[in-house]
């Protein structure tokens, strides 16, 4: 698919208000004004770079988001892979995990990967640590891959019909996903992709690959971001 195409499935309609000059008051009505969706990336550390440059090949326009004001600019957010334990503590150093809970139950999109579904499960186990507690999941950290090298495997998905290529580099394991979510990938007979409403989290890394089916998607779910929010 062309970029240029790809760029207008994604704009977003907003609504603003306009003054009209001769009369002088501000009217309230609603202008349709085409704007690209703007997609906040977690940057304190970890790959935050590949998910932009994918994000932009798909036509959205990337913050990099280190403050509640960066955050609150956007339209969804990325959270991505990294050490979860310190991405968790810069989150409550800086107010954003409170901030990221309130963006997730405004309606926003969030896609957590990696370290970023680790901070999304409701627990976290090997070991046990905080967490946003936004997806009704359990997941076991350090659980595919090496650190340096990653290991790659396929396995169906149901976003697209042939099988999806998954990079795993110490990713978590999923060991039980609660009822509110839908698995949308496995490998090795667990779940690896799951979603619930705006909330979308993989345990691998799909910025690493040519594939941009999983971006694609979570850019369809930020722009309907007026959907009703996810309770986990
Ligand atoms: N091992 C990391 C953690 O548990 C996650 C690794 C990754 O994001 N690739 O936080």
């Amino acid at each position: 698919m062309p970029a240029d195409s790809r760029c207008t499935n994604f704009a977003l309609l907003k609504v603003s208000s306009v003054r009209i000059p001769k009369v002088g008051a501000r009217y309230i009505v609603p202008f349709l004004n085409e704007a690209r969706l703007k997609i906040g990336i977690l940057a304190v550390q970890g790959d935050f770079e590949a998910h932009a440059t994918r994000l932009r090949e798909l036509g959205a326009e990337t913050l990099e988001v280190r403050t509640i004001a960066d955050l609150e600019q956007c339209d969804g957010l990325i959270l991505p892979g990294g050490e979860s334990t310190t991405q968790l503590q810069f989150l409550q150093e800086e107010g954003l995990y409170d901030a990221i809970r309130n963006f997730a139950n405004s309606g926003r999109a969030i896609f957590g990967t990696c370290a970023g579904a680790i901070l999304l499960a409701t627990e976290v186990k090997n070991p046990p640590q905080s967490s946003l507690r936004l997806m009704d999941m359990t997941v076991l950290r350090n659980a595919y891959g090496r650190q340096v090298a990653s290991d790659v495997f396929f396995g169906p998905c149901k976003l697209k019909s042939g099988p999806m290529e998954m990079v795993f580099i110490r990713g978590p394991i999923i060991e039980r996903a609660g009822n509110s979510l839908e698995v949308l990938a496995e490998y090795a007979g667990k779940p690896v992709l799951v979603q619930n409403k705006n909330l979308l989290a993989a345990t691998f890394h799909p910025e690493l690959t040519s594939d941009a089916t999983v971006h694609e998607h979570f850019l369809q779910m930020a722009s309907a971001h007026s959907a009703k929010p996810a309770t986990a």
